[in-house]
Parts: structure tokens; C-alpha cells; sequence
């Protein structure tokens, strides 16, 4: 960070500088993957763990496969077994997930409306405990499973954290679980915001991934791949615009529902199967920052915190 006039500003080479010497764990690694013996492909890291853990319906180069094993070494590479499954095996697995994040270096820190927003190298633990089977034809739930050996993967990237302001309004009018509608509005708000983060990124939503800290409001965004992507400093730079970008885009849509719809609040990157979401909360949370609500990120605040994705 540089100061200037006693406060303290983003160093941009710096964080160049800091993508660029990423060379060490956790940039293209990837697993190879063996079919009877042969390998028939690799797929990178964290993706991998995703898609390839045990039980996993994988398809590659226009066929379906199953992982039967999924091994990660201690040098960061590691190998997958699969099987075939028939051409029309009717099913398709989605991780469960979550991830654990930690702030390694603050390299830059704004002020947002009245929300501190700190642009950080961070560490991310990727965590797949179990997964979801889904018929690919009529999209029905047809069974939850944990694995015995929950798969995982450490990787350092570049992103941004903050703390949304508490909906307290929403949430004492909500009758039901309280903690769970206060999680449900942060894991909502952290969503949208990746969500509409495409118009800041040319297409990047995809490329970054959130965490919203249960129900302390804190919400981590970062490059999901390894090493960082430059997306989430896109974003961290235009915050205060998407704040009020996805104010609108939750408010513009007429599903009223309490969780929201695919076309607001749900997100296909989602590793808890968009659960809990509250969409009252969420608008609230951001109506309230955009109007200068203060917020900092302290860290006891969140630790303890179940982490939503
Ligand atoms: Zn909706
Ligand atoms: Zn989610």
C-alpha cells in the first residue's frame, strides 16, 4: 500500500508484481486422469476437485465417466481413476461445498459509500464433503451424499473482503430461524454481487468465487483460479456501483419469493445448493450500505462463522 496524505491507497504495480512472482504452489497444477490405465486427460486445480472427486460423474471429449478414486500429493499434483458409465446414464453429480478463507497481505484498502472494502492476497481451502445427484433430464434431487473422506485443496489468489451492514429490519419481520435468514441474506447478497460482476470484468463472474461468512455479513470475492486473474480487482475497484447494480437487479425482479429466483438471488456456482437465501435481507444489507451505513472487516468477528458459497 502506498500513503498519501495519511491514508492509505491500493499500489497497482504492486499488485502486479505480487500476480506476477506467483510462482509457487498453486499455479497450473493439475490432475491426470486414467481410464483403465491410460490417461485419457487432466483437468486443473481447484476445478479438479470438483469435478472429479470420488463418485463423480465426469464427462469428457463426448463421453461419461465415473471417478473412482481421486488422489492429491503433497507436491500439489495429483491423479484420478474413472470408469465408463453408459451413454445414457441418466444422472449428473453437483458438489457440495465450501471453502475456507484466510487474509495473507492487505495490499489495498477503500472506503465504499461508508463500507471498508480491503483488497488482499488471500488463502483459499477448498473443501468438496459431499454432492448432490440430479436427474439431467428433469433436474429432480434424487439423493445426498457425503463422502467418507471429505477431498481439499489450498490455494493463494488475489481478491477482496468486506462487511455488508446487518438487515435488521428484514430479519426481525422474518417469523422463521433468525441466524439462518441473516446467512441466507449475506450468501444472497454475495451472489448477486459476483453475478453482475460480468459487466466490470467482460465475462469474469465465472472466473471468481465468494464466500459469505454466515451470519457475520463478511463476504470474501476472489479469483478462483490459482495465483489470481486480475476479475475480483475489476470489481473491487467499481464496488460502489455494483452495490447499486444489484440493488436493482433484486428489486427489478418480480419473483417475490423470500429466497429469490435464478433471475436475481440463485447462482449456478452455488456450493450449497442456493441455500439459505434471503432476499429481503440482501436488499436491505445493501440498501443500507449505499446509504453510508460504517462497516470493517475484523477478523474475530467472522472466524467462527459457517462459510457459505
Ligand atoms: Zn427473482
Ligand atoms: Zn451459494
Amino acid at each position: 500500500m502506498l500513503e498519501k496524505n495519511g491514508r492509505y491507497l491500493p499500489y497497482r504495480s504492486r499488485a502486479r508484481r505480487v500476480l506476477r512472482a506467483y510462482n509457487i504452489r498453486g499455479i497450473g497444477e493439475t490432475i491426470r486422469i486414467y481410464h483403465k490405465g491410460r490417461r485419457i486427460g487432466e483437468r486443473e486445480l481447484p476445478m479438479a476437485i470438483r469435478e472429479l472427486f470420488p463418485n463423480a460423474v465426469y464427462l469428457h471429449g463426448g463421453a461419461k465417466y465415473q471417478s473412482k478414486l481421486l488422489k492429491i500429493y503433497k507436491s500439489g499434483t495429483g491423479i484420478s481413476e474413472v470408469e465408463k458409465l453408459p451413454v445414457d446414464y441418466p444422472y449428473k453429480t453437483d458438489a457440495l461445498r465450501y471453502a475456507e478463507p484466510e487474509i495473507v497481505e492487505v495490499l489495498g484498502q477503500r472506503t465504499v459509500y461508508g463500507v471498508q472494502a480491503l483488497y488482499c492476497r488471500l488463502r483459499i481451502k477448498e473443501v468438496v464433503e459431499g454432492y448432490l445427484l440430479k436427474n439431467i433430464y428433469t433436474g429432480q434431487l434424487e439423493g445426498r451424499s457425503f463422502l467418507s473422506e471429505p477431498v481439499s485443496y489450498s490455494f493463494e489468489t488475489l481478491g477482496f473482503v468486506f462487511k455488508a451492514p446487518i438487515p435488521r429490519k428484514s430479519v426481525n419481520k422474518y417469523k422463521a430461524e433468525k441466524v439462518e435468514a441473516l446467512a441466507g441474506s449475506f450468501h444472497a447478497l454475495e451472489h448477486v454481487l459476483i453475478e453482475c460482476g460480468n459487466i466490470y470484468t467482460g465475462g469474469g463472474a465465472s472466473e471468481m468465487g465468494g464466500i459469505s461468512m454466515g451470519a457475520s455479513g463478511v463476504i470474501f470475492v476472489y479469483d478462483a483460479c490459482p495465483g489470481g486473474s486480475g476479475a475480483s480487482l475489476l470489481l473491487y475497484r467499481c464496488l460502489d456501483d455494483a452495490f447499486k447494480r444489484s440493488l436493482s437487479i433484486m428489486e427489478e425482479c418480480d419473483c417475490r419469493r423470500v429466497d429469490g429466483c435464478p433471475r436475481c438471488t440463485y447462482s449456478y456456482q452455488c456450493g450449497n445448493n442456493n441455500r439459505p437465501l434471503f432476499k429481503p435481507g440482501a436488499e436491505e444489507s445493501i440498501r443500507r450500505a449505499i446509504l453510508g451505513e460504517k462497516t470493517k472487516v475484523i477478523e474475530e468477528e467472522y472466524e467462527m462463522e459457517k462459510p457459505y458459497i
